[in-house]
């Protein structure tokens, strides 16, 4: 998808602050932090969103609930986190390409 912004994000043709990246996935901060830590997981292949996984998405979808516990502990979070996944226009989805939002206030 040429024209989607995390598409770019996980090319490397635009900028973001990464916290991790494998051979699937990328994570990166939220440019519009909601939280004091607010990141978001992606799939680096294009996917639209939830409402278009299929089975064969199963793994790649454990994969990234599994990845925020590491992550989250990573970000000062070993208290707790919330999640979130925005699906469709309905669910207020915004970027089009499936994403994982993490959010927490680290521990004093
Ligand atoms: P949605 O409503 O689609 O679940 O949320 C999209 C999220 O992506 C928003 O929280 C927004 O701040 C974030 N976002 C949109 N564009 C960019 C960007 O170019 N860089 C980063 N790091 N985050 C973005
Ligand atoms: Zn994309």
């Amino acid at each position: 998808m040429s024209d989607c912004i995390f598409c770019k994000i996980a090319k490397g043709d635009i900028p973001a602050d990464k916290i991790y990246e494998d051979d699937e996935l990328l994570a990166f901060k939220d440019i519009r932090p909601a939280a004091p830590v607010h990141f978001l997981i992606i799939p680096k292949r294009h996917i639209d969103s939830l409402l278009t996984t299929t089975k064969e998405d199963e793994a790649l979808l454990g994969k990234m609930l599994g990845l925020t516990s590491v992550l989250a502990r990573q970000q000062g979070l070993a208290a707790g986190y919330k999640t979130a996944i925005n699906t469709g226009h309905a669910g207020g989805q915004e970027v089009f390409h499936l994403h994982l939002h993490v959010l927490g206030t680290p521990a004093q």
